[in-house]
């Protein structure tokens, strides 16, 4: 990528933000516009949200909050540690949340910590933005008459991915495993790769029915047949790349011909092109 990291652009436009405000199931609902997707569970155990968004954009995320219940915020679960899910947290902790995460979320966002694909490198996050909840494969919370069933993948975006399951009103929110739509990013540099996203990918489809709704952790909230979509485009671009990869060809050869040409118009629309998802591939083949 050239030119300033999106780390920097996002956070920047964090700061205006609109924040749109869908009610799904049962009482959950999703809010849509600061970083990747928070999902929230409104009653009398007091508000639990899944990531945080982006701190800029505080003021209207309490407003969208706002607009659900009186419910305070009690609890947030980070879904992985990146930025776009968790720079809120410090914010969301000061008015009362406890926050859950796997235990690599916190191995991350304790540390300084380089994330190649983004040309920038995290300075430790404040002691109030850090889990003090934390897991290894599996937890389950009873709140708000809901189960929450937390699950870890292996390591397929990063090494500190999970899904949450509201089992009762059957969504499940399988955050950056899944891009809504669009071409995802994959962190290599802290434990991502192509064949792990593939791998969370095909067990996100094998989980779900046609009636799941299933929240990305970026683009819509969507359904199965979407989910499969995602899932066989990253298995085609995977297997071109690779091929081209395994002739001898170079990585400016290799995007030279253009392995995603017959997903881009419908995949690239976003902050991952073409040509930066075939490098990201190239990497993992
Ligand atoms: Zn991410």
């Amino acid at each position: 990528m050239k030119g300033e990291s999106p780390v920097v652009i996002i956070r920047n436009a964090a700061a205006t933000a609109k924040i749109n405000v869908t009610k799904l199931r049962s009482n959950v609902s999703v809010l849509e516009g600061s970083g990747g997707n928070i999902v929230v569970l409104t009653g009398r155990d007091g508000k639990v949200l899944v990531d945080a968004g982006i701190t800029a954009s505080r003021s209207q995320i309490t407003e969208a909050l706002a607009t659900l219940s009186d419910d305070p915020v009690k609890h947030l679960i980070n879904t992985h540690w990146h930025f776009d899910h968790t720079d809120g947290n410090e914010w969301v902790h000061s008015v009362g949340a406890e926050i859950t995460a796997h235990e690599n979320t916190l191995k991350h966002l304790s540390t300084t910590t380089r994330v190649e694909g983004w040309n920038f490198t995290f300075p430790p996050a404040p002691v109030g933005a850090l889990p003090t909840k934390l897991f290894a494969t599996e937890e389950t919370l009873h709140l708000n008459g809901a189960t929450l069933a937390l699950k870890y993948y292996p390591p397929a975006h990063t090494d500190s991915d999970i899904s949450i399951e509201f089992t009762d009103a059957d969504i499940i929110d399988v955050a950056d495993t899944w891009w809504n739509g669009y071409f995802p990013f994959i962190d290599y540099s802290t434990g991502g790769s192509i064949d792990g996203a593939i791998g969370a990918a095909a067990a996100n489809v094998a989980r779900v029915t046609d009636k799941t709704i299933i929240i990305p952790g970026h683009g819509p909230v969507g359904n199965k047949s979407q989910l499969v979509a995602f899932h066989d485009m990253l298995v085609s671009v995977r297997e071109k790349v690779s091929t081209l990869k395994q002739q001898g060809r170079s990585l400016a050869e290799v995007v030279a011909a253009k392995p995603t040409a017959d997903y881009d118009a419908k995949w690239g629309g976003f902050v991952i092109d073409g040509n930066t998802f075939t490098a990201l591939v190239y990497v993992g083949v």
